[in-house]
C-alpha cells in the first residue's frame, strides 16, 4: 500500500476537518486501531453504524464469499439471491405492512427514494396536487439537495438555499428540554405539538400535503431526542385523517439503536415508508434502503408499474451480502437483548457521572442511542457560547484519551446548543461502557 507522508496526505485527500486526523489501519470489537498502535474506544460506531463493531469474523466472511461469487448486476437484468435474501430479512414478515424493501447506497438515497415514493404514490392515486412535505425544526435527514431541503438545519441548508426546493416547511423538533413549558405535563405538551402540526397542514391546505417526515429519534443535529409519550400516535392520526403519508426516518435511531429493531414499535405507529441506513450493514458495506407499505406497493403496481426512480447502484450484491450476515448475527445473538442491558448500564453510569455536574443539562436517549447537553448554566439551561466551539473541544479531549465519540452543536430556531451522542456497538462490553463514561467525564 501507497504510505503517503502527512503533508501529502492532506493535499490530495478530502477530510471534514482543517485537521489532518490519524490514519485507521485495524479494528477489532469496539476497538479502532491507529497507525503507531493506539487503540481508540469506538464509543459512537462513527455516527451509528458499526453496530456490530470492527471486522467482525461473521460479516467478513459474508462479504468474501460474496465477493468471490459475483459483486455486481444491474438490476434491469438481474436480481441476486443476496438481494432477495436480505428483503426477505427486512420485510418477508411484513413488520406493520412494510413488504417491499429497495434497496439503496446509503441514508441520504434512502430518504430522497422515501420522498420521490411518497410524491409518486400521489400522482398514481390521481392527487397530484399533494406535493408538500412537512418536516421538523433540528431534524437532519442527509446531504443530498432534496434531503438537505427537508432537513430542520438552518445553518446546514443555509449556503445552498437557492438550490433547495420551497415544498417543504418545518414544525417543532418536539424537544422537552428545550421547548416544554415549566407549566405542562408531557401529555399538554404533546397535544400542544399536534396542534401545531395540525395547524401546519391547515395552513398549507390538508390536500396539498403529501407527507410529515421525521426522526423518531432525533439523532445527529440534536443529540439522541425521543419524542414525548403520544407524540407519533397523535402525528399518525393527524396523517392518517387527512389522507398524508408518514415518513420516518430511521436511518440513524433504527435497526435495533434504541432497543427494538425499529424505533416506531416503541411509538405504537408504523410508517408508510421507512428510511433505514447506518446500522442495516453496520459500516461493512455502504447500503441503506426504504421499507415500503404494502398500500404504497400495491398502489404503484397497479399504476405505472414501477418506482420511477433508479441508481446505478440498486441492491448491490456485496452489500446485500454484508447487510443480510449483519442483521442475521443481531437476530440469532439475541443482540437486541443486549442493546437494552448494556443501554441501561450507559445510562445508570452517566446518571452517576453526570447527574449533578453542573454543565450537563440533560441525560436522554434510548437503548445504545445516549446523549448529554451540555449547559453553561444548569438551572437556566443556558447554552454555551457557540464561539466556544465546546463540542469540537470535547472530542479534541476525548479523542486524545483514545475516546472516539460524537459531539455536535445543534440549533433551534437560532439557538445552539452542545451535546455528545453516545453509540457503542450492541457489542460492547460491561467493563467498556464503564471505561467510555470514564474517559468522557475526564474530556468534560
Ligand atoms: N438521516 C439521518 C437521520 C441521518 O442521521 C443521516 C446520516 N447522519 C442521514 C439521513 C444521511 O445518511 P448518509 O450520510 O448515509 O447519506
Amino acid at each position: 500500500m501507497n504510505h503517503l507522508p502527512p503533508a501529502r496526505r492532506s493535499r490530495v485527500l478530502h477530510r471534514s476537518s482543517r485537521t489532518l486526523p490519524p490514519r485507521a489501519i485495524g479494528g477489532h470489537g469496539a476497538w479502532l486501531v491507529e497507525e503507531g498502535g493506539r487503540e481508540v474506544l469506538d464509543a459512537s460506531g462513527g455516527a451509528a453504524v458499526s453496530c456490530l463493531g470492527h471486522q467482525h469474523p461473521r460479516v467478513v466472511a459474508a462479504v468474501q464469499r460474496q465477493a468471490g461469487q459475483l459483486c455486481y448486476a444491474h438490476t434491469s437484468f438481474f436480481t441476486t439471491e443476496a438481494a432477495e435474501a436480505l428483503a426477505e430479512e427486512l420485510v418477508g414478515h411484513e413488520p406493520g405492512g412494510l413488504a417491499q424493501a429497495y434497496v439503496v447506497s446509503g441514508g441520504s438515497e434512502a430518504v430522497e427514494a422515501a420522498l420521490k415514493l411518497a410524491r409518486q404514490y400521489f400522482v398514481e392515486t390521481g392527487e397530484p396536487q399533494r406535493s408538500r412535505i412537512i418536516a421538523r425544526r433540528q431534524s437532519y435527514h442527509g446531504n443530498t439537495l432534496g434531503a438537505l431541503a427537508a432537513g430542520g438545519n438552518a445553518w446546514r441548508r443555509a449556503p445552498y438555499a437557492p438550490l433547495l426546493s420551497d415544498a417543504f416547511s418545518h414544525v417543532s423538533p418536539a424537544f422537552a428540554y428545550r421547548e416544554q413549558r415549566p407549566e405542562e405535563d408531557e401529555a399538554a405538551f404533546t397535544a400542544r405539538l399536534a396542534a401545531e402540526l395540525e395547524a401546519e397542514f391547515q395552513r398549507l391546505g390538508p390536500r396539498t400535503v403529501a407527507a410529515f417526515i421525521a426522526e423518531p429519534v432525533v439523532g445527529a443535529t440534536a443529540g439522541c431526542v425521543p419524542a414525548p409519550a403520544g407524540y407519533f400516535r397523535a402525528v399518525r392520526e393527524i396523517c392518517d385523517r387527512h389522507g398524508a403519508l408518514l415518513i420516518l426516518d430511521e436511518v440513524m435511531s433504527g435497526m435495533g439503536r434504541t432497543g427494538t429493531l425499529h424505533a416506531w414499535e416503541q411509538e405504537g405507529i408504523a410508517p408508510d415508508l421507512q428510511a433505514i441506513a447506518k446500522g442495516l450493514g453496520g459500516g461493512y458495506q455502504p447500503i441503506g434502503a426504504v421499507l415500503v407499505s404494502g398500500r404504497i406497493v400495491d398502489a404503484v403496481e397497479r399504476g405505472s408499474g414501477a418506482f420511477q426512480h433508479g441508481h446505478t447502484y440498486l441492491a448491490h450484491a456485496v452489500a446485500c451480502a454484508a447487510a443480510l450476515e449483519v442483521q442475521r448475527v443481531i437476530r440469532e445473538e439475541r443482540l437486541l437483548d443486549t442493546v437494552v442491558a448494556m443501554g441501561e448500564r450507559l445510562e445508570r453510569r452517566l446518571v452517576e457521572r453526570f447527574g449533578n455536574h453542573h454543565h450537563v443539562g440533560d441525560i436522554r436517549g434510548r437503548g445504545l442511542f445516549r446523549a448529554i447537553e451540555l449547559v453553561a448554566d444548569r438551572g437556566g439551561k443556558t447554552p454555551f457560547d457557540p464561539a466556544h466551539r465546546l463540542h469540537a473541544r470535547i472530542k479534541a479531549e476525548a479523542f486524545a484519551r483514545g475516546l472516539a465519540c460524537y459531539p455536535g452543536g445543534g440549533t433551534i430556531d437560532g439557538q445552539r446548543g452542545d451535546h455528545v451522542l453516545l453509540a457503542p456497538p450492541y457489542i460492547v462490553r460491561p467493563v467498556e461502557i464503564d471505561l467510555i463514561v470514564d474517559r468522557l467525564g475526564e474530556a468534560v
